[in-house]
């Protein structure tokens, strides 16, 4: 048996000794806050298990072992539908990039043992009303205030800020400088004085995106996590992490066992679903494209476990496996009859096809829009010419706004 092989058969263990009291039948019927809660006592109980920060250094909390660890369990983890999503930015890109940029090692030590036990969330704080596929158009400013630094401005669709006690935010520091040259990345402490959180409800009923305002906040200058004016260069650290850690071939809906499942009890014109050459030719496609998806995902995770960056074909996972969860969800809606529109607000994502068909656009715009998604695939992959950019280079606050 491989160590991976090994390490599985542990993980799953573990996964099923503890799925009666954090897995999917015992999160029914939870509000967000009990779910929140349980989530809190999962990530703990995880930490004590030795399954958490698993490609993570030792040194700060992490257990030292490979990307390709911490894939095999997230995908065992993944199945057991345990309540992990409040968790999954704060540990999938502002902890890692604290950890990489944090200047104050024993603090940065204390955080990333309290996000990996649940104790404390982070956020993104990236986009905004002017700057979203276009992040260096952003506007929140942070200008130099004594030894530190005052931030005025507004950020949105801000993933759990309500529950964040940190974020990571990238501001401007100099508007004289051409858009991507006067960006500074700090983090910031959620709880300050001066930050206002405003949820916003989705077409879903649920409401983890938020409005962030910023009045004067102050911020010391330990909190810059770039050189002044080298904040982009850490945000496409951040989109190039999000790039491969936020994957999954299922394009975060369900999985393609469940659409199965559901076909087999179903008929069309009273001869079995699972006949129709359209529901034959939908199980066949998403089966290969899921599979060209992980070994995708795959190769990045041994490249990175080698020290090498992966490419930018991971623009690809998000773009193809959001779009065919969509489909997928249309066509198991659609062979339902009147029952697939039979609508369960509380239904999670990964269990209904309704609700992953409502909640797919979202996924088809957040973390990078199809469209510039597109642009990565014809620029980085393909080599044709680059978009039309009239302000490169020019001054920002010289942009017309
Ligand atoms: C559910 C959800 C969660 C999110 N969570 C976070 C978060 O935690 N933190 C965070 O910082 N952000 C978050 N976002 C924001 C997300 O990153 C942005 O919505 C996304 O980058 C698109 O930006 P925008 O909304 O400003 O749209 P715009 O950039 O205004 O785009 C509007 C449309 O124009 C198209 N378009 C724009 N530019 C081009 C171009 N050059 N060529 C072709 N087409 C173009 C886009 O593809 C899109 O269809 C989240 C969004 C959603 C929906």
């Amino acid at each position: 048996m491989s160590e991976f092989e090994a390490f599985r058969l542990r993980a799953h263990d573990w996964l099923a000794s503890v799925a009666g009291t954090f897995g999917k039948a015992a999160r029914k019927g939870l509000s967000e806050a009990e779910d929140l809660a349980l989530g809190r006592r999962y990530l703990a109980a995880r930490f004590d298990a030795g399954f958490a920060g698993i490609n993570w250094p030792k040194e700060i909390g992490g257990q030292g072992l490979s990307h390709i660890e911490k894939v095999v369990f997230d995908t065992e983890e993944m199945a057991f539908g345990m309540p992990t999503v409040y968790f999954g930015i704060s540990l999938g890109m502002p902890v890692p990039i604290l950890i990489r940029f944090g200047e104050d090692k024993a603090w940065v030590k204390e955080r990333v043992i309290a996000a990996l036990r649940g104790e404390e969330i982070w956020c993104q704080l990236f986009s905004e009303p002017a700057g979203g596929s276009d992040l260096a158009g952003l506007r929140t400013r942070a200008e130099p205030d004594g030894n530190g630094w005052k931030l005025n401005g507004q950020k949105l669709w801000t993933s759990w800020a309500q529950y964040s006690d940190y974020g990571v935010i990238v501001a401007r520091t100099d508007p004289t400088q051409p858009k991507h040259k006067g960006l500074t990345y700090f983090w910031v402490d959620m709880r300050a004085k001066g930050v206002e959180v405003r949820p916003i409800k989705l077409a879903g009923g649920d409401s983890h995106v938020n409005e962030v305002f910023f009045d004067d906040v102050r911020l010391d200058d330990s909190q810059r996590m770039s050189p002044i004016g080298g904040g982009f260069g850490v945000a496409m650290t951040t989109l190039m992490i999000e790039r491969y850690v936020a994957t999954d071939s299922g394009g975060f809906g369900p999985p393609l066992d469940l659409f199965v499942d559901l076909v087999k009890g179903l008929e069309i014109n009273e001869r079995p679903a699972l006949n129709d050459g359209r529901v034959r030719s939908a199980i066949a496609r998403n089966h290969a494209m899921r599979a060209g998806l992980e070994s995708i995902t795959a190769r990045a995770m041994q490249m990175l476990q080698a020290g090498m960056e992966p490419g930018p074909e991971g623009s690809l996972n998000k773009l193809v496996s959001v779009r065919s969860r969509q489909k997928l969800s249309e066509l198991a809606i659609d062979l339902q009859g009147n029952l697939g529109f039979a609508f369960d607000e509380h239904a999670p994502v990964k269990d209904n096809w309704t609700t992953s068909w409502i909640n797919a656009p979202t996924g088809r715009i957040a973390g990078g829009a199809d469209e510039m998604l597109l642009n990565t695939i014809a620029e980085k992959i393909l080599g044709l010419p680059q978009d039309h950019r009239p302000d490169k280079g020019v001054p920002f606050n010289q942009i017309p706004a």
